[in-house]
This record gives C-alpha cells, structure tokens and sequence, in this order.
C-alpha cells in the first residue's frame, strides 16, 4: 500500500506514526512544502520571546524518519488527479498514492491594507517567517501589532521581550474578545501596560506606509493620522490551505468537509488538522478546530481509517493552555465572552491561531460564576443537561476560564471531560474563591474515585 501524507505538521506527523504501527510494510511518504523537519508550531511565540532557540522547536529528528521507515520529501503540491490518484508538485514531480492524506494546515490571513508586501511586515506563523521576524526586530525600533487573538498577543509580548517599543492596536476595546469579557481583559490589559506596551483602542490602520527602500515607515490609520513605526505585525487569524483542492471534486465549506472517519466525499482521500473541517454529530455541523491537541487526534483517526479500520473521531474537549506577560490562561470546553453578542472581528479573523470553533459555539444554558480575588479570575459555563447538547439531568460545566492561579484547571477538565453533575457546585458559585474552589476539587476527587 502507497499512502501519501501532504502535510509534515503535526495531523501528517502523527498519521504517519499512527500508520506505521499498523502496516509495517507500507510505503509512507510525507510531502513538506518547508523546508525543515516537523516542529512545533505553537513553540514559535517562546521563540518570539527569545525563551528558546530556534532549533529548540524541532520536533522530530531525521533518525526518527529513517527509524519509521517514512519518506520526507520536499515540495509543494500543487494541483491533485483524484481519477488518476496523483499529486502534481509546482517543481514537475509526479507522486502517486492508494491512500492520501491532505494535512496542509492553515497559514496567516495577510494584512487587508495596502503596503501589505512592504519590507517589514511581519507573522508569527512558520519557522522560517519567524526567523525572518526576529532578523527585524531589533532593540529601540518602533512596532505595531494588529489581530484580536492569542498569537497577536504572543507576538506583542515577543516583540516587548526583544526591546521593541510595541504598539497593540485593538478595532475595539477589549483584547482576544472572542474568549474575554471585559474583566479578563482588564486584567490582561494591567500586565501588558506594566510591560510597556501601549494599547490603542478603538484603533484601526487604514494603509501601511512604505519609505524609498520599500521598508514600512509609517501606518495611516482610519481617521487619517500617521502613526510611525518600523515594524507591521500582522495576526489577524487563519486560513485553511486549500488552494490544492480547488478544480477537484473534493468538497469543501471554510476547510475539506470530512465525516467523523476523517474521509472526504472522494475515495481514498482523507483530511485532518486545520484544514479540514470534522463532523460534529453532537451539534450536526462541520466544525473547524484549529488547535494542536485536535491535529494530532485528527491525524490518528484518519490514519486508523486510512489502514482499513473504521474508527469514529472523538472530538476531546477543547483545552488551550498559555502563559501571556507572566499571567497563566487555561480556556477548557464551551467558553464565550457573551452568549448573546455576535463579535464583528470574527468576520476579518476567521479563526483564530490555537483556538476552536467550539469555543464559539455557545452552550444553551449559560451562565457565568466569578470568583474574584487579586489577579486570579474564574469564569464558569454552565449547560443544562449532558455537555456536547445532549439533553439529561442535572447541569453540567461546559467550559471554564481560568487566569492566575491554575490549581483549578485540573480538576475543572475532570468535571467538564467526564460531563459530571454539577449541582452540588450550584449553592458555591457566588461564594468567595478558596470555597468554591474547595467544592470544586472534592466533586472532582469524587469523580476520580468512583468513576
Ligand atoms: C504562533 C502559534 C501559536 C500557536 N499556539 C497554539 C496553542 O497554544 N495551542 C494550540 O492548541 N494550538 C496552537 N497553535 C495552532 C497549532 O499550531 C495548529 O493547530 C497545528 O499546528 C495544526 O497542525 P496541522 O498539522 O493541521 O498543520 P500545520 O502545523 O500548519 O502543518 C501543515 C504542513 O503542511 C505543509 N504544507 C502546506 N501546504 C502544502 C503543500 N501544498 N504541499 C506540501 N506541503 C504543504 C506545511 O509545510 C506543513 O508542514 C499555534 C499556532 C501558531 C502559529
């Protein structure tokens, strides 16, 4: 069997591992339009930060490939013969396939101004543009960054660590406004000033200015004021790579339309990671989830399915860790900044880096519990029900954030993965930290030992 993975992120990565275990005989072959080994994508803000090495982020080593018996080959696919099962490379190669697997990812939305290709203009998206990044970001320069979501925060925090004086423009008044309500993101909000970055509100750039060296000298912003800077960052959000799989009958929506065994309406031909977009059978839709824990598990399934098991993908419950200007994030299951409003960014941002759909998709029955103490915040989403929609008794939690003191992530992701009853909770929501928190981990232990 000729399985042919174009992808080497981590949905083909894992594919191919996942393959291997189960036909040893297989030729496997990994198509890679970088040119590097497989690395951690969201490893990049810690090498933004100067946290780590470039090299640091490499993920696998080329005795790993030789190991696995995998294929490694360098280029980009470029146009896909589904009736004659190969894949055409932009440089004239020809591969073959019995079994393939799209797993190309999403890349970053440009900037919609003009001067979008002035020298510059800057993503925190690949290992390469991200070495490209830090040769500009040099200490005392003067830098804008622009995108409502996590990897424009992590790139307004890189950039501070490097010595550039950052300029955070926001088009309204909250940050990441997808997953904070106003206090998550005043708490945000104090220790980015206390870094020294300026955050600019209800700000928006209208064109991006270039000196006669090509190089950006300036932004326009909407009301017509010049606003000077040295550097664009641009993270306005994510675009599934689906140029390939334009003039093929393969069907898509935002990304390649899979069922729950991760095949596309073509034979033979599978999708997972960012650019595919999964049957969820709780809420009868396609949904995209651009996270890391999710390509793998994508990877995994469609591998099992690609080696002729059926095996159904488990969507697990969206979990987002980080670690922005010293203060710890964790964002688990169904969480919203407000069920009711409709957040006009989304529209530019399509999706956010490291965050899911099912983020958005907001819970029937919501509700927020704060528990409010110092620089440590607990927000609550509260279902009727069985989580994932299902009808049932009692209330569950869907989804939890969680800034400052972590000791709760642990026990929240028991609570939420295993849809526990959280009726018990229900007296405690409005109590001080230290009880709730109290009821939280003892309902959470209980899981634990009686499962
Ligand atoms: C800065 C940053 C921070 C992030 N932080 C987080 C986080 O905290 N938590 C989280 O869950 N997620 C995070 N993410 C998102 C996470 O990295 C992605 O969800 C994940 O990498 C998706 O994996 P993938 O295999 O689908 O795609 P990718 O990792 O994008 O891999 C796609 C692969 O396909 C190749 N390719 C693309 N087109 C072609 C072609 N035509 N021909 C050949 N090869 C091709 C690419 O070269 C690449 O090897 C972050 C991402 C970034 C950029």
């Amino acid at each position: 069997m000729n399985y042919l993975i174009i992808g080497n992120g981590a949905a083909g990565i894992t594919a191919a591992e996942t393959i291997r275990q189960h036909d040893p005989r297989g030729q496997i072959t990994i198509l890679s339009a970088e040119p590097s080994l497989m690395y951690s994508r969201p490893g990049l803000a810690y090498v933004i930060s100067g946290e780590i090495p470039p090299q640091q982020v490499i993920a696998r080593t080329r005795e790993w490939y030789a190991d696995l018996r995998l294929e490694l080959v360098y280029g980009r696919a470029q146009s896909l013969d589904v009736y004659n099962r190969l894949v055409m490379l932009a440089d004239g190669r020809v591969l073959p396939y019995h079994k393939l697997l799209i797993a190309t990812g999403a890349r970053a939305v440009p900037a919609p101004y003009p001067g979008n290709d002035l020298d510059g203009v800057v993503y925190l998206d690949t290992l390469e543009g991200t070495k490209e990044l830090l040769k500009k970001a040099r200490r005392g320069q003067r830098g804008v960054v622009i995108g409502g979501g996590i990897t424009a925060l992590e790139m307004v925090e890189g950039l501070t660590q490097r010595g550039v004086n950052t300029h955070y423009f926001l088009r309204r008044d909250r940050l990441w406004s997808q997953v904070f309500n106003e206090a998550e993101s005043r708490l945000l909000a104090e220790k980015m000033h206390h870094h020294g970055v300026h955050i600019h509100t209800n700000t928006e750039a209208a064109e991006i200015l270039g000196n006669w060296r090509h190089n950006v000298r300036a932004v326009r912003l909407q009301n017509g004021k010049e606003f000077k800077c040295n550097l664009f960052g641009v993270a306005i959000g994510v675009k599934p790579q689906l140029e390939l799989v334009k003039n093929t009958p393969i069907q898509t929506d935002r990304a390649i339309l899979v069922n729950e065994q991760m095949q596309s309406n073509v034979p033979d031909v599978y999708a997972a990671g960012d650019c595919a977009q999964v049957y969820d059978r709780w809420s009868g839709q396609h949904l995209l989830d651009v996270l890391w824990p999710s390509a793998i598990a994508e990877g995994r399934t469609a591998a099992l399915n690609m080696v002729g098991q059926t095996t159904p993908y488990v969507k697990g419950i969206p979990f987002n860790a980080c670690l922005l200007f010293g203060l710890h994030i964790t964002i688990i299951g169904q969480i919203s900044p407000d069920p009711k409003a409709k957040d006009d960014f989304a529209e530019i941002q399509h999706l956010s880096r490291g965050s899911s759909e099912v983020w958005f998709t907001f819970p029937r029955h919501y509700q927020s519990a704060w528990a409010k103490s110092g620089p440590h915040t607990l927000r609550l989403a509260l279902g009727g029900g069985n989580g994932n929609g299902r009808e049932g008794h009692g209330r569950t939690i869907v989804g939890a954030l969680i800034m400052g003191e972590q000791t709760l992530a642990d026990p929240l992701r028991t609570l939420i993965e295993n849809q526990v009853d959280a009726s018990p909770l229900l007296p405690y929501l409005q109590s001080d930290r230290e009880t709730l928190g109290r009821e939280i981990k003892n309902l959470s232990l209980s899981v634990i030992r009686n499962p």
